[in-house]
This record gives structure tokens, sequence and C-alpha cells, in this order.
């Protein structure tokens, strides 16, 4: 974790039932929440501001969600206002039983259903036909909804308190990395919204995969926590959209959200792939020319890797054999290099296939397509 200021925030505690809970003017209220066994109490008390149109971030498996009710056009309304998010990107829906799917989309399918049974609760996003009478600002106009029930207990104790569903995108200011404890909810969003609930990090670190249904075969449009393998065990073939290609600037996504920069620190970040022995031996050489340059260097690579420099600014992200491990610190990584003030971020490039692909497409994007292959 970074050594980023909250403010005043944790100077002033107060303990109610046992739960911590912050309550000074201008500042969201945080409670800590156990993640196996969530105060009840605190459940529903979220559930009650996401059911009267207030904005609670708290976490799911992918990421920390920023939930408003998606039956509240207004409440959904203040998501964007918080977050800075363009208005032409829609929300993905959340939901804590799978019947709830029914009454958003309209045409849900054999092969969704097959999907449902095998991935949820879990890191997949279906885009479905929707019904009408959804909110125009949850969909952002499509004629589609994309819905998901997160695998996480809190978040699920949460969607069911609320008793509506929930339009949830990832509790960043919009452009920056994805948050996957509360203290980058706090840092991105302390003040803008009512509630940060606090349940630990989240498992899988990186965002659901989005899988577009409606056409056959299903197209990928956003790669994450569920892999094109895992899908096509279920589904046979299912096609990626090439927006989604690691050179992707100039081809016009189907998903809206892929066109925006994402997942950005403030530092300028270079990805260097390809053979692990030439990605050490390129690595070492553009550490010597920023560093000639001035350039405080921060380095965002894995175990393997981190052991080889002598660096003050090394993340190591975890094993390049377990790539999950991966996933679920480089969002941290992205986040903690910045607040130790680097200027520039190199980081290690992954092999595609499984995890690997969420995973470069993220670091692409962090990276501005800056990517050098070796
Ligand atoms: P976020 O929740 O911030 O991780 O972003 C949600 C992602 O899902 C964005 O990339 C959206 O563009 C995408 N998305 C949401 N709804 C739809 C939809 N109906 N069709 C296609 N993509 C969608
Ligand atoms: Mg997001």
């Amino acid at each position: 974790m970074g050594t980023t200021n909250y403010g005043e925030i944790f100077t002033e505690r107060l303990e109610v039932r046992g739960v911590l809970v912050s309550m000074l003017d201008n500042n969201s209220v945080y409670i800590k929440v156990d993640s196996h066994n969530p105060d009840a109490e605190q459940v529903r008390r979220a559930g009650k501001i996401l059911q009267e149109g207030g904005l609670v971030a708290f976490p799911t498996e992918t990421v920390y969600g920023l939930g408003a009710n998606a039956l509240n056009p207004l409440a959904v309304a203040k998501i964007f206002t918080a977050k800075g998010r363009p208005s032409d990107n829609p929300l993905i829906v959340h939901i804590s039983e799978v019947r709830q799917v029914y009454d958003l989309a309209d045409d849900v399918t054999v092969p969704g259903q097959r999907l449902m049974e095998a991935f949820w609760p879990g890191p997949l996003t279906l885009v479905l036909p929707k019904k009408p009478g959804l909110s125009e600002n949850v969909t952002a106009g499509l004629d589609t909804v994309a819905v998901r029930m997160p695998g996480n207990k809190v978040a699920l104790e949460i969607i069911a308190a609320a008793g509506v569903p929930v339009a949830a995108p990832s509790a960043n200011r919009s452009g920056r990395p994805s948050p996957t404890i509360a203290e980058h909810v706090m840092h991105d969003l302390n003040g803008k919204v009512d509630l940060i609930v606090d349940g630990g990090p989240c498992n899988v670190g990186l965002e659901s995969t989005v899988l577009d249904i409606t056409s056959e075969p299903p197209v990928i449009l956003r790669p994450g926590g569920i892999t094109r393998e895992q899908l096509e065990g279920v589904l046979g073939h299912v096609e990626v959209d090439p927006a989604v290609s690691f050179d992707s600037e100039k081809l016009v996504p189907r998903s809206p959200g892929m066109k925006y920069t994402h997942y950005s620190p403030e530092a300028e970040v270079i990805v260097v792939t390809g053979d692990e022995k030439l990605t050490f031996e390129k690595i070492q050489y553009l550490i010597n020319e920023y560093k000639d340059k001035g350039k405080k260097v921060g380095l965002l690579v894995s175990d393997e890797i981190s052991r080889l420099f002598e660096l003050e600014l090394v993340y190591a992200t975890g094993s390049r054999n377990n790539l999950e491990t991966v996933a679920r610190s480089l969002f941290d990584g992205l986040r903690t290099l910045d607040s130790q003030g680097a200027d520039i971020i190199i980081a290690e490039g992954y092999p595609s296939g499984g995890m690997g692909d969420a995973l470069m497409n993220r670091l692409n994007k962090a990276a501005g397509h800056n990517i050098i292959t070796v």
C-alpha cells in the first residue's frame, strides 16, 4: 500500500457497535466490515442509502464498485458526477440473485443461462438486450444492458439489502487505475460519495470480463477475471472485439468505455514485453536512460525480475508463473509508485492467454499504447 495522506479522515475515529465509523464534515462516512461476516446493521445501512438514492462504494471480487440505485435516474447521474465519467459510457448493473436478470434483460438466451450457471456469482458481465423502462443513463442510450452478479459476500449482501439492482462502475476517478483496496477509493472519492464500505482487498483485482451475447458467436468486449479459455469451455468459439487488441487506438470499440483513457497513473508508463531475458536487459537500458535524464524511475515487475534490480522504487507484483497474483496487485502497484513520486513507471509485460490477456489490456491502456516488444 502507498503512503498517501487521506487528510483528516483517519484522525477522528468513532466506534459504533464495534465497527469503525468516521464522522467528519465533508468526508464520506467510512466503515470497515468483516469480508466473511459483515455486520448486519452496517449492511442494512448501506442498502438503505442505495435505495434512497445515495452513493455507496463497496468491495466486489474484481475491484471496488461505486453503486447507485439503477432504477433511479437521479441517483445514477450522481455516479457520473462523482467519477467525472463521460455520459456515453454505460454502467454495469449488479444483482444479488440470478432471477433479477429477467427484470433487466429481454432475452437471456440458452447460452446466457449456461454462462450464468457456470460463472455467477463471479467476474463475468453479460451484455443482453435490455427491457424497456430501464433508465437511459444506465445504458447510455444503448438497446443493451450489461449485468453481473458479483462473487463477494459484502457486495451481495449490500445489493440484497438495497432491494433494487445496483448500477456500479469502478469506484475511482475516471481515467485512474481502478481501486482494489478501500484506501484507493478514499483517495479518489472521499467527500464525493455518501458511504465507503471497506471489506478488505479485492480477490481478483482486475475488472470483470464483458461478454456480448447478443451476437453469434459471442464477443469479448473487455478481457477480465473470466478468461477466454474458460468461456470457450462452455460456449465453444468466442470472438474478441478487435478494439481489445494492443494496437487498437484507431478502431471504434463496441463497448463505449474501451475508447477512453483508462487505468492511468500520474507517471508516464512504458511496458516492455516479450522474452524474459531480453525484457530484463531492455528494462535495465531504459532505467539508465531515464536516470540520465534526471527522472525518478519506478519499476512494476514480477517477483522474479524485481530481485535482479537495485532501485529505490520497485513494486513486485507477484510471480510470472501465477498471473492471478499479478492481477491482484497491478492497480495497487501503479498507484503506489505514483504516490512514491515516480516520474516514469517501467512495467513488465506478460504472455498472452489466460489472465495475461486482461493484464496486458490494462497495462497497454495505462501506458497509452507505449509498449515495447523485445
Ligand atoms: P466499469 O464498470 O467502469 O469497469 O466499466 C464498465 C464497462 O462495461 C465499460 O467498458 C462499458 O463501456 C461496458 N459496458 C457497460 N454496458 C455496456 C453495454 N450495454 N454494451 C457494451 N458495453 C457496455
Ligand atoms: Mg472503470
